[in-house]
């Protein structure tokens, strides 16, 4: 590795030891420097759901840059901003009916995150934030300390003072729904809980292993939320942008966040872009308390507007994702128990897991998959969990062509 990547801190995670350089991507195809074609089972930790230098998010780009389109446009109202925000709320918002400020907190996730966990505090007087079990939320210091791996907090120097983790839907297995034990925390006054300003909460942890809350349980922490005038925050920064199936991962549980984090495919070119959606009565920010240089790239502006218009006016893309995703859990679920795997099968629309129970079994296949020109990674407290999460741009051919190369690689480990 060492040859390949010499200069780059040690601190990057991802893809980390995939020994190849690449240079070029199309759709859910990725070119390595010596020519060699991976298929992309991974889209950029879900920052690539509509695959590689899409065709039309790259004219608009190009016709953009060409037209000498303002690129960095400070806090000022831009023409590419004021349409993006305008197309959010005809193609998302108003055929949901969402009726949500948009702040633009950051380039990234994390920032976004971070502005949800402050503007709670803000809007309800109170520090604590509850979160849960192997969540995941960004590596700055406010999101790391809502983050349940403990491992991602080891040695960054993180205070978890104002924040307590609780368990996630299924934590303690089917039996026991732990939205009632955090009722009973919350209600019995002998358990000492400081009274939280919010909940933050995946629907789909993706870097906690693809552990998928119930829709049921989704709905009793917005209940709880309401009755302990708490906000709900939803991160939806990987789930989201159609991961599932729908736009937002929490549609088909009927509930209403009171704030919304969206990144990584919001841009949908690979260019960052990150909001916080607030409900207009909690968007107290007074000027200056949350604001940095880079936030609103007006290049994702622009390829953000290709991506809503293109992918979301109707609901093909949804529906194709649904359908191949029971396709590929039913060949997964078949691989398994062909070979007698212990593993588990789990997730919703093109965010799918095989939940290996040890890490060194799940590292192995990836690698192996990788020989054969497959790029999948893993998650998990113990990285424990392959992800199967292809570009959902996907032919069905490409798909079946992975899950071929998949169950070789689950034969090849095994036997
Ligand atoms: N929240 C969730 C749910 C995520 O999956 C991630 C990124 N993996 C983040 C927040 C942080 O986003 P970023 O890496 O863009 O800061």
């Amino acid at each position: 590795m060492e040859t390949i990547n010499r200069l780059e801190s040690e601190v990057r995670g991802y893809v980390r030891s995939f020994p190849k350089v690449f240079s070029t991507g199309k759709a859910n195809w990725l070119t390595a420097e010596d020519g060699t074609q991976y298929l992309d089972f991974f889209s950029g930790a879900g920052a690539i759901n509509y695959g590689h230098n899409d065709d039309v998010m790259k004219k608009a780009l190009l016709d953009y840059i060409e037209s000498d389109g303002i690129t960095h446009g400070l806090d000022m109202a831009t023409d590419a901003k004021i349409r993006f925000l305008e197309t959010f709320e005809d193609v998302i918002m108003k055929p949901r009916g969402m009726d949500y400020k948009i702040q633009f907190p950051g380039p990234t996730g994390t920032n976004a995150v971070e502005a949800a966990l402050k503007i709670a505090r803000k809007v309800k007087g109170r520090d604590r934030v509850l979160f849960f079990t192997n969540a995941y939320h960004g590596m700055t210091l406010g999101a790391l300390a809502v983050t349940g791996n403990a491992s991602k907090r080891a040695g960054a120097g993180v205070c978890l003072c104002h924040s307590s983790p609780v368990p996630f839907s299924g934590y303690f297995g089917p039996d026991r729904d732990t939205a009632d034990d955090l009722r009973m925390l919350l209600e019995n006054s002998s358990s000492g809980y400081e009274k939280p300003a919010a909940i933050i909460v995946e629907t789909v942890q993706g870097e906690g292993g693809i552990n998928v809350a119930d829709f049921d349980w989704l709905k009793k922490i917005e209940t709880l939320c309401r009755d302990h005038d708490m906000l709900l925050i939803v991160d939806d920064i990987q789930a989201g942008v159609g991961r599932t199936g729908p736009f937002f991962s929490f549609e088909p549980a009927g509930i209403s966040p009171d704030i919304i984090t969206v990144s990584k495919s919001l841009s949908g070119y690979g260019t960052p872009l990150a909001i916080t959606m607030i409900k207009p009565e909690y968007d107290i920010w007074e000027p200056g308390e949350h604001n940095g240089t880079f936030r609103g790239f007006n290049h994702a502006f622009i390829t953000a507007i290709a991506a809503l218009e293109h992918y979301w006016k109707d609901d093909k893309l949804e529906k194709n994702v649904l359908r191949m995703s029971d396709r590929i859990k039913e060949r997964l679920d078949g691989i398994i128990s062909q070979t007698g795997f212990k593993a588990e099968v789990r997730g919703r629309g093109f965010f799918i897991g095989i939940d290996c129970e040890q890490h060194e079994l799940a590292d192995e296949i990836a690698a192996e998959c990788f020989k054969h020109h497959l790029i999948l990674e893993t998650a998990g407290a113990d990285d424990n969990v392959i992800k199967v999460m292809p570009p959902l741009i996907s032919p069905d051919d490409d798909i079946e062509k992975g899950l071929d190369t998949l169950e070789q690689a689950i034969h090849t480990v095994l036997d």
